[in-house]
């Protein structure tokens, strides 16, 4: 049996994780196949997660308790590398643009956490699990109906296809796997395709220092009239994971 999996963003990864954990893989091919040129997954890159600069792609994620539950129950060790990798939250303090603050919210129960993480750095730390050989470097343009069998065939951007028996759709906000799905001609109009609402998002990495008076464990959103500011932590130092490392977003 083939499984295909489009995207290797943190879900495709997982789901990759997940099927591993569960025992599907065995006697199973799974292929992800990710659009994007690898990074540099050697060891070297992996211990250096303090590498935050301008290529690194979607700056700062935060990952919910629901999401620690979830990579806990994948893998403990996993789980533990990313708490170190990132910064644990432990509080949202909401504020006006004129400095008032207006709630102080904590991320919950003591076992409530919320980590902060640089969305490559948790890529990465997902990547350096999956075989290299499980993930293919290519983009799929469409999935049609196989000629015969009806299962599922990818088709890729140098026009080459695919029969595989299973798809799994993990190619974010522009997928072309589920246009595939609604037999839709255009990426961008389709019923369920992305609309856009007019919120743009700019997100980026400063050092820590930068960061005068800000508690460690605290997430900080300012409101303004047409839009908010929104700054913490995103790194630890070697001492715990709320200590401040050196990046911020
Ligand atoms: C500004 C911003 C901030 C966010 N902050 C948070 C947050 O703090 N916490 C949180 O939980 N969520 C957050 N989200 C939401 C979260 O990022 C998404 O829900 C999640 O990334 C969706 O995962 P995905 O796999 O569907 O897509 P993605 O993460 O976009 O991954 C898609 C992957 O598929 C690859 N791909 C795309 N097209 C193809 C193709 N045709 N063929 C092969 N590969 C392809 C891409 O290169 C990519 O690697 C945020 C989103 C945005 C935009």
């Amino acid at each position: 049996m083939k499984i295909a999996i489009i995207g290797g963003g943190i879900p495709g990864l997982s789901q990759y994780l997940f099927l591993q954990k569960v025992g599907l893989l065995r006697g199973r091919s799974v292929t992800i196949y990710e659009a994007r040129e690898a990074q540099d997954h050697s060891a070297a890159a992996a211990a250096d997660f303090g590498t935050y600069n301008s290529s690194v792609i979607g700056a700062s994620i935060g990952l919910s308790s629901t999401g620690l539950r979830v990579l806990k129950r994948l893998d403990i060790e996993l789980h533990d590398e990313i708490l170190r990798a990132g910064h644990v939250i432990r509080t949202w303090r909401m504020s006006s643009a004129r400095g008032w603050t207006l709630a102080n919210l904590p991320v919950g129960g003591d076992d409530e956490r919320m980590v902060m993480i640089g969305r490559e750095v948790c890529c990465q730390i997902l990547r350096n699990r999956v075989p290299d050989e499980a993930v293919v470097r290519r983009k799929v343009i469409d999935v049609s109906l196989a000629e015969g069998n009806n299962g599922p065939r990818l088709v890729f951007q140098d026009q080459t296809t695919e029969e595989v028996d299973f798809v799994i759709v993990c190619d974010g906000i522009w997928s072309r796997a589920r246009r595939a799905m609604f037999r839709a001609q255009d990426l961008n109009q389709y019923e369920f395709s992305p609309l856009y609402e007019g919120l743009v998002g700019v997100g980026g990495f400063v050092p820590s220092s930068k960061l005068q008076g800000t508690p460690e464990g605290e997430m900080n959103v300012v409101l303004g009239a047409n839009g908010f500011f929104g700054y913490g932590y995103t790194t630890v130092n070697a001492q715990g994971s709320s200590k401040a490392g050196d990046t911020a977003v």
